[in-house]
Formats: structure tokens, sequence, C-alpha cells
């Protein structure tokens, strides 16, 4: 049989109404067609990655001379943060939910000797990684860091800052002040906070790591660039461990972002290969964030959360989640146990909600980049729309009555 060259693969506009990715910003999609082709040593290149880690530090409120970002997704920054944790290091790693989950994973694989690595490949269980597993949809407190930390005084504490997978938020301050007290050094996936939380970084003295994403809080989907943060107190471990990577070593990656023996340098020096369009994109993400500025965000995405949780409970929807961008909620009873054909039915006329991705079955509905009245109004109507579907009630005339109180006078989108 002879090869037939496919056609143009053509993608579809969906509703992208899930935990992440987000929409896209049109000025995002902009600045990433519009850019020229350069090659990553280009002047203005270097000087938009120049710009991009100093708007970073502006918007995580950090002088953390180490903050930059990591060609790819979340991963790839987690990947960056956890490469200095080395064979037989002490860590404690607290996990709520999918995320956390695979990062103990991650800090697992990191930390296994050769011989633990070899006991079981694909899932080594490393005796030096203390997890403590909290359940699903209950968040990690301050309490559990400290008892934690006083029994192992671990070299590393991990934790996600908002677990994704049950739309929880874990407590950020607790988990600094306990590692503080502890000497120890704290690691954070921050994947689904920065760019929606208004928090900053430096007011977190215990965490000497951060790691996060494009695609969520930045509405920059564009496979661009996750950004990380790191203490003098990492980058001085780091040095005097190594690590196992060249490419995600944070000491050699941030060199092309003009960081060179922990101090800024006018210009970066060779990485790796970088996109000027993907360096145009992010760069337009993080001056469309900080003109918005992270206050009133975080602010509107509370505003707009709760809409949609009163909404989908008017429906008869049972939300668990506290995550101001994400709303995680169970089925009215009647209709318990079909999560997933509902989820299905949405996703097919692109409608893309999530279910959890590890148990219990949940269903899952983002509004990145959604905030405004006629954005969260067809997500109301197009779920409400799902619930009647499958034999669900909904009073779509209360459910009109409420967002139009919600809207009509209070919230300008
Ligand atoms: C989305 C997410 C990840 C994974 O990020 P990718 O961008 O898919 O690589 C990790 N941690 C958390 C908390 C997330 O929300």
């Amino acid at each position: 049989m002879t090869f037939q060259i496919y056609p143009t693969l053509e993608i579809p506009e969906t509703l992208a109404a899930g935990p992440g990715p987000g929409n896209t910003d049109a000025r995002v999609l902009h600045a990433f067609v519009n850019a020229g082709v350069a090659d990553h040593m280009q002047g203005d290149v270097l000087r938009g990655m120049i710009e991009c880690k100093l708007m970073l530090r502006k918007i995580w409120g950090t002088d953390n001379t180490y903050t930059f970002a990591v060609a790819g997704t979340g991963w790839s920054a987690l990947d960056t943060m956890f490469s200095a944790v080395m064979p037989g290091d002490k860590v404690v790693a607290f996990t709520n939910g999918t995320f956390s989950g695979i990062d103990a994973l991650t800090l697992r694989i990191k930390a296994a000797t050769a011989e633990e690595h070899a006991a079981n490949p694909l899932d080594p269980i490393a005796a030096s990684v203390t997890v403590i597993e909290i359940p699903h949809g209950q968040p990690v407190t301050g309490e559990m860091v400290e008892v934690a930390l006083a029994e192992h005084k671990p070299k590393w504490a991990f934790m996600a800052h908002w677990e994704t997978g049950s739309g929880r938020v874990n407590d950020v301050q607790g988990f600094s002040d306990a590692c503080e007290n502890h000497g120890t050094m704290g690691l954070i996936d921050a994947v689904s906070s920065l760019g929606v939380a208004d928090f900053r970084i430096d007011d977190f003295p215990g965490i000497a790591g951060w790691a996060s994403c494009p695609q969520k809080g930045l509405c920059c989907l564009p496979l661009t660039y996750a950004p990380v943060s790191f203490t003098d107190a990492f980058i001085e471990a780091l040095k005097t461990t190594g690590a196992y990577s060249y490419v995600h070593n944070p000491i050699f990656e941030a060199r092309h972002w003009g960081i060179v023996d922990g101090q800024d340098v006018e210009k970066g020096t060779y990485h790796r290969t970088h996109s000027g369009y993907a360096v145009a994109a992010f760069h337009e993400s993080l001056r469309l964030t900080l003109q918005e500025g992270l206050a009133k965000r975080a602010h509107s995405y509370k505003t707009h959360e709760a809409v949609l949780r009163d909404a989908v409970t008017a429906m008869g929807c049972d939300v668990t989640s506290d995550m101001p961008s994400l709303v995680v909620l169970n089925l009215p009873t009647e209709l318990a146990g079909r999560e997933m054909e509902l989820v299905q039915n949405c996703r097919a006329r692109g409608f893309g909600i999530w279910p959890t991705l590890s148990a219990p079955v949940q269903v899952r509905i983002g509004i990145l980049n959604q905030l405004n009245h006629q954005s969260i109004s067809r997500i109301v109507k197009l779920f409400g729309e799902a619930i009647r579907e499958l034999g669900g009630t909904v009073d779509f005339e209360a459910i009109e009555a409420l967002l139009e109180s919600r809207y009509g006078t209070s919230i300008a989108a």
C-alpha cells in the first residue's frame, strides 16, 4: 500500500473550560504569529528573554536572581526544580491529589539509589523519601507539615500550592513556616496558582524552589516557558551536589536568561535553542499580567468562581473544591456515577470540561481567562444543558435570574 499524505491538520476552536490549558489570550497569539524568524542569539530575542526575567520577578514578588523560565510545560519546570534532589536525599512530600502524586513519583525517581531503581524501574520506592498521603479533597495544613518535618528533619519538603486534581488550596504559609523551623528547603508546585493568586514569593522564606507553567494562569499555551524561581540557598545546595541533567540544571539553564554566577549580566549565553515566536508570546503574556495587575485578577477569579459555584449548586451539584480558577463537583444524586458520560457529551460538542484523573470520579469546570459575565453564563448554560440531557432537572429561569442578580450591577466584566 502506498502512503497517502494526510490533509492539513485542522483543530477546531473549543471552549477550554477545564483546569488548564486556559484560553490563550488573543494578544498572546498575535505576538506569536507576528514575530519574525530569528535565531536564539539574535539581539531582540535575547533582550526579550531578559525583559521576561525581570517581569517574572515583578509578578512573582521576588528578588531571587535565579528567576527565569524553562522551555516546555509545568513538568519541565518541576523537573528542573527537582533536579537538585540527589539519590539518597531525605525528602518529605505531601500529596493530596493527582498532580502532587506525580510530583511525589518524580521525587522518588530523583532520590532513589541505583539499587532502588533496579528493583522497581518505573515506580522506585526510595527509602529516603517519605510520602504523606492526604485524602483527595482535603488540604495540606501547616500543622501536618510541622509534625512531619519535626519527626523526619529532611533536607527537602514538597507540596503543591494548589492541587488541581481535587481543586484544593494548600497552606503555603504554614508550609513555609515549618520549613523555616526545621532548616528544611521547601519546594512548591505552583503550576496552577501563578497568574491567578495574588502572592509574593519573598513572603515565604522557608520555600527555596518554585515551579509553574505557561498555559494556566498566564494564558500562554503556544508551548512557551514554564517559570521557576530559586533562592540563593537552593543554588548553593545545587552547586555542592551537582545534578544529573545538562538541560534542566537550573544553573546552566539560567545562563541563556542572562544569569551567570549568581549575577545578572547584560546578555544571555547559549544553553539551548530558544524560539523567537515563543519568547514574543511569553513576553506578551507577562505584560498582560502586569497591566491587569495580580490583585485585580485574583479578585476577579474569586468573584466569577463564586457565581459559577452558586449556579451549579442551584442545579443540585455539590461543590467540594476551594480553588478560585476551578470548580470540582459531584453531580446531583440521581446522576451519580454518570460523570464520565456527562464530560464526554460536553467534550464531543467542544465544551472542554474534565473529569478528575484519579479516584473519586468528579467533574471539573475551570474558568481560566473566562472572567466576564458572558463567558460564565455560557459555561453555566452549556453545563445545565448537559445535566438536562442526562435526565436531570434544571430550572433555567431560576439560573438565569441568579446570573442576572449577580452580574446585574455589582460586577463589571
Ligand atoms: C497542570 C499541572 C501540572 C502539570 O503541568 P503540565 O503543564 O501538564 O506539564 C503539575 N502540577 C499541577 C498542580 C498542575 O495543575
